[in-house]
């Protein structure tokens, strides 16, 4: 067992977790039945046997079994049973009250939990605390709200009193991708428990142990066992069964658009609706009259942030022409102080890739960036571990070009030329994504009509990447529909129902429509 896998088991041991990701169903950790195929594979989809490789040191972490289909209905039913029970056993405030503790357990534990999601996930430890904390922050801000969420008295013409109530759905199948474990399977719990309803998280197979662990503690801090179920396992085998349950009543998806498509078509055939939190090309313009230095650390905090890795990244930076060749030699200079390393390290500001396909697919995008003539701007390192790659600017591409249109998913940045706001516009919006984007700039006359103009469903001025849980977040398009955070994921997890009640002495009754 490596040094890095010795630690792993300890940490988890503190949680009351084995040293393998199991399933947790009903408040019982359960070892996965997996599909029966029983291949051996390495972060792949499509077998029994899943390894979690440290990508940092690329040693094996540990290994375990695809939870499967038998475990996927047992995670249904429990959830399903629970949630009656969390619905009308308990009162709106004390939900609301559980969720507070729930949120102070996870911070007491805000340590062991970074720890174990920067050694599986390569994330920065910097960046892992603030995810957890902010996992609790939404467990805070959703307790706040399980006691505000009523209905409203409509008043209708035919003199009814006609009021709604806003019901949950009943249980809802969530799936996460790697890229932020924990700050993912927060952002989904907590509405979806605040508004009511049972849960079962399907993790990515490739970092489940943080979501695991936080259902673990939320069911110490007494949250109802089987209102949240977690299985451990890939897509194909764990989630499907899942989400062809009769007991789901909704999928809410965050993850790439191609794997967003067939989620959406296993929930269509079964007549189920979806939210999908899918994948972006976010355009980060920048004008001539913008404070460079402040635009150009917002665009190296757009992308080299989370080795961009993240949703949101400021993949296409258009620069006003006549200020291009000043940004590109800034930001190469910027990148050049980065601090890349270990994880664990708090000076690290940039860790590995998370995980060996994605190195892969980064590679294979630069590769094809080389090809279509890019001139590259890039870090020269060697390293003797891990899957890094350096921070990079790429130049010289139309902006038709793959790396300008394909989501990389990498600290890698197209910078693009433009010539005026109707060009910055054009370009923007020429992507089939439509999730953030950002514009720099000191006129704000401009600034607004730019925000105005572009196809996206978060829009940031002179900043990047600030998001919050109270303010809604989705995209459009390729980065999919339906919206996250605020009163829109209540919105989300939650129907509303019409009730009338007649109080004239002779109720108005008829055939067809009742007279108003
Ligand atoms: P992915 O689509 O490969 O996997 C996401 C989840 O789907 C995983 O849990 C995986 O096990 C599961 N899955 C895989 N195949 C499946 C199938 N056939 N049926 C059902 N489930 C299946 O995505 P990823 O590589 O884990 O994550 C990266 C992507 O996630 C990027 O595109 C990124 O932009 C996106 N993302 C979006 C948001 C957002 O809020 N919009 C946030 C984070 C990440």
């Amino acid at each position: 067992m490596s040094d890095r896998a010795a630690i792993l088991k300890k940490l988890l041991a503190s949680l009351g977790l084995g040293h393998y990701p199991q399933s947790l169903i009903n408040g019982e950790l359960i070892d996965g039945e997996g599909s029966g195929d029983g291949n051996a594979i390495s972060g792949s989809t499509s077998s029994d046997v899943i390894e979690l490789i440290d990508p940092y040191t690329e040693q094996l972490l540990c290994s375990y079994n695809d939870a499967g289909a038998t475990l996927a209905h047992r995670a249904c039913i429990a959830a399903s049973d629970a949630q009656v029970q969390w619905y009308k056993n308990f009162s709106a405030a004390a939900r609301g009250q559980v969720m507070q503790d729930v949120s102070r357990n996870i911070l007491d534990k805000l340590e062991t939990l970074a720890t174990i999601e920067s050694i599986v996930a390569g994330k920065p430890i910097r960046d892992s605390r603030v995810e957890v904390a902010k996992v609790a922050e939404m467990l805070a801000y959703y307790a706040g709200w399980a006691d505000k969420l009523h209905g409203e008295v409509i008043p209708v013409p035919s003199g009814h009193l006609n009021y709604t109530v806003r019901e949950p759905l009943g249980v809802v199948f969530q799936s996460t991708p790697w890229n932020a474990p924990i700050f993912t399977a927060g952002w989904q719990i907590a509405p979806a428990i605040a508004a009511g309803n049972g849960v079962v998280i399907k993790p990515s197979e490739l970092t489940p142990l943080t979501t695991v662990a936080l259902v673990k503690l939320a069911e110490e801090a007494g949250l109802v066992k089987g209102l949240v179920n977690v299985l451990c396992g890939t897509g194909p085998v764990s989630s499907v069964p899942a989400i062809e349950h009769a007991a789901v009543r909704k999928v809410v998806f965050v993850g790439s658009p191609e794997t967003g498509k067939k989620v959406a078509i296993t929930a269509a055939r079964a007549l189920k609706p979806v939210v999908l939190e899918l994948g972006g090309k976010s355009a980060n313009i920048e004008f001539d009259d913008a404070n460079l230095e402040h635009a150009c650390l917002g665009a190296q905090a757009a992308i080299f942030s989370a080795a961009g890795q993240s949703c949101v990244a400021g993949s296409r930076l258009l620069v006003q022409e006549s200020a291009l060749d000043a940004m590109i030699e800034m930001l190469s200079t910027g990148m050049n102080k980065i601090s890349l390393g270990d994880p664990l390290d708090v000076a690290t500001e940039i860790g590995p890739i998370s995980n060996a396909r994605q190195y892969t697919h980064v590679n294979a995008m630069l590769e094809a960036a080389a090809l279509d003539g890019a001139q590259i701007a890039t870090r020269n390192a060697q390293y003797e571990s891990g899957y890094f790659v350096p921070p990079t600017v790429l130049s010289g591409l139309t902006h038709s070009a793959k790396a300008a249109q394909l989501e990389i998913f990498g600290p890698v940045v197209t910078a693009i030329p433009f010539k005026d706001e109707a060009d910055a516009i054009a370009l923007a919006n020429e992507t089939d994504f439509g999730l953030a984007g950002a514009v720099w700039t000191q006129d704000v006359g401009r600034a607004h009509r730019v925000a105005e103009a572009v196809r996206a469903g978060t829009f940031w001025i002179n900043s990047y990447k600030a998001i919050h849980v109270s303010s809604p977040f989705g995209g459009s398009l390729s980065s999919g529909f339906g919206r996250s955070s605020g009163t829109d994921a209540l919105m989300e997890y939650t129907a509303a129902k019409s009730v009338w009640l007649d109080s004239a002495e002779t109720p108005r009754i008829a055939f067809g429509y009742v007279p108003s």
